[in-house]
């Protein structure tokens, strides 16, 4: 299996009923081989119309918090905990979460076998951290679990409605570079 073999089963995928009201599946993009991967919640409307990852107003602040930090989108890889949009933009359930991750994102992980993985939100967070309840107390900090390095950050989207955060993510975005001088 391959990323790009797994992307095309992510675009037919039927396996939980948000297939129904999704236009495009949404894989994720990047680098193959990315030492950062950034994991958000789910498609929004932009990322359905279009099917590819944060191409809508939180995709613009994604891209200059990378650039902040002399990143661009193709040197690390980005994608969400589900792979297609909830309608009306609801949270993602449990239960397509459960099956969601367990075809396709910790594959894609497996895969890429990046240094970091930078979640991006709750939902993403309690994917791996389904004990963690409150990201206002854990943003910003670097965990390990099963020898992996994770980076808890807010969701870019939060930022677009409390401008406060905005810097809190900046800010938090900087541990990134911190964290790979650590890892190398
Ligand atoms: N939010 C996400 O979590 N993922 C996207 O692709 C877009 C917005």
């Amino acid at each position: 299996m391959d990323l790009e073999t797994l992307a095309q089963e992510i675009k037919v995928c039927t396996k939980c009923p948000l297939y129904r009201s999704r236009t495009h599946a949404v894989p994720g993009e990047g680098k193959t081989d990315a030492e950062i991967m950034f994991i958000g919640e789910g498609p929004g409307s932009a990322e359905d119309e279009t099917g590819r990852p944060f191409v809508g107003e939180s995709g613009k602040f994604l891209d200059e918090l990378l650039s902040s930090v002399g990143f661009k989108r193709e040197d690390v890889f980005i994608t969400s905990v589900v792979k297609c949009h909830p309608p009306h933009n609801r949270d993602p359930l449990e239960e397509e979460i459960r099956v969601c991750t367990g075809q396709y994102l910790f594959n894609q992980i497996k895969l890429i076998k990046p240094k970091l993985i930078v979640t991006l939100g709750r939902h993403a967070m309690q994917t791996f951290f389904p004990q963690l309840r409150s990201i206002s107390a854990v943003h910003g900090k670097a965990y390990k679990k099963a020898g992996q390095v994770y980076l808890i950050l807010y969701h870019p989207a939060a930022a677009l409605h409390q401008a406060g955060l905005k810097e809190t993510l900046k800010d938090d975005f900087r541990k990134i570079i911190e964290i790979l001088k650590q890892i190398n």
